[in-house]
């Protein structure tokens, strides 16, 4: 049996080295544990960046990837199965869609969004207006519409038809709108840019917005849709409806999937050879999209999520009481979770976070600002007290 050591070596030897990695490999997991392979235990509040929704090797999303797999895994967007459309039924169900574009990651579900605006819209209009500190993935398209300009570096020329407006200021957002404008992109809670929530006036404002020029509204809910939030979109807690999302983490808890999401009126003008994607909306995803939607919608879980996300930045307010040269407080929505930093709190948030890492507890540091926390849905209270002991261990030596 390789241990971290080797494997780490392996994988440094043969792997593009676009990730800053941890020592350890991770070898199995369950529920919100992980294992390496030297056989270190970690309690994951990471879930993967906030995709096992349920889990590690949920039993009964297991079950059915391995029984998907044993029937069909793959026949391509030419015919029709039964998974996909039972996935995109559920997702209609419980959202303000009507149609379901699938592909396989996030990025690939914006480039959906940003594509089908563009051919929606009257010709010549094509500019979408993105906030600035948003992220929207990595490709050339996601990664012009993110409003970070160290994403850029090194990659320009950047596509054309992006802009960022100041985040919180609709009237510097509607001065960006002109007669190539085709729509507004934002999340209605920033994940990466440190879990940063955009109050509900704001949203209404933006699609007030949206309405007066006639404009579509896209809300990224890569990383706040399916359940993590505490409802199944964070949309409504907010008020405000788009007319395309844009979904994909914990979809199939795990399983690579991506959606696109609208009105029917709109995904009209996807017609066959306009978009595709080879993969999207494979069975063996859905079926996993499915059992994991199905669990996510049982009566009670998202009332739970809103229940530990309330205690869980209850006891970081009490961290930022006991810590106040590190911590200012906590936000969030539901089980996204953030410790908001002071200036030698964020001069400490890596140190933390690998020590926290060193004693088996897995974060991250996001948006140069805050200590993240996504866990898995099904995280229980007792395993919240446990992180945030360890925690304030971490920062009790950090402070001294
Ligand atoms: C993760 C994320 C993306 C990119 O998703 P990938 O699957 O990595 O392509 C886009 N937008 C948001 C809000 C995300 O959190």
């Amino acid at each position: 049996m390789s241990n971290n050591t080797e494997l780490k070596k392996r994988g440094d030897a043969v792997i593009v080295g676009s990730y800053a990695r941890y020592p350890a490999a991770m070898v199995s997991g369950l529920g919100c544990k992980l294992t390496d392979a030297d056989g270190k235990e970690y309690l994951d509040f990471l879930a993967g960046i906030a995709v096992c929704a349920l889990g590690h090797c949920h039993p009964q999303v297991s079950e059915t990837i391995c029984r998907q797999a044993q029937k069909l895994v793959h026949v391509s967007n030419l015919y029709y199965t039964e998974p996909q459309i039972e996935l995109a039924e559920l997702i209609c169900q419980h959202s303000f869609a009507e149609k379901v574009f699938f592909c396989n990651s996030g990025a690939e579900a914006n480039e959906a969004a940003i594509k089908l605006a563009r051919i929606y819209s009257p010709q010549g209009r094509y500019k979408i207006i993105s906030l600035a500190g948003s992220f929207h993935g990595r490709t050339l398209a996601t990664v012009a519409a993110t409003g970070q300009p160290k994403f850029h570096e090194g990659f320009e020329p950047m596509p054309g038809g992006f802009c960022y407006a100041p985040f919180g200021d609709l009237e510097a957002l509607e001065a960006m709108v002109d007669e190539t404008t085709c729509a507004i992109l934002c999340e209605p809670l920033q994940g990466e840019g440190g879990v940063r929530p955009l109050v509900k006036e704001y949203l209404a404002g933006i699609r007030a917005l949206c309405d007066k020029h006639g404009l579509l509204l896209i809300f990224d809910e890569i990383q706040t849709g399916m359940g993590r939030t505490g409802t199944l979109f964070a949309y409504e807690q907010l008020g405000v409806e788009p007319d395309i999302m844009s979904m994909a983490k914990a979809i199939g808890n795990g399983m690579p999937i991506g959606a696109m999401v609208t009105k029917s009126e709109i995904a009209a003008a996807f017609v066959p050879g306009t978009h595709a994607s080879t993969f999207g909306g494979n069975p063996v995803a859905t079926a996993a999209g499915v059992t994991t939607m199905n669990i996510i919608l049982e009566d009670g879980f998202l009332h739970d999520v809103l229940d530990k996300g309330v205690y869980f930045r209850d006891l970081l307010v009490g961290l930022a009481k006991k810590f106040p040269a590190l911590v200012t407080g906590s936000r969030g929505m539901g089980l996204i979770v953030a410790a908001v930093l002071t200036e030698k709190g964020i001069s400490h948030g890596t140190a933390i976070v690998n020590a926290m890492f060193e004693r088996g507890y897995l974060m991250n540091f996001a948006g140069n600002s805050v200590l993240r926390f996504v866990p898995p849905l099904i995280v229980t209270k007792a395993e919240i007290d446990e992180f945030v002991t360890v925690l304030a261990e971490v920062m009790a030596e950090i402070d001294s």
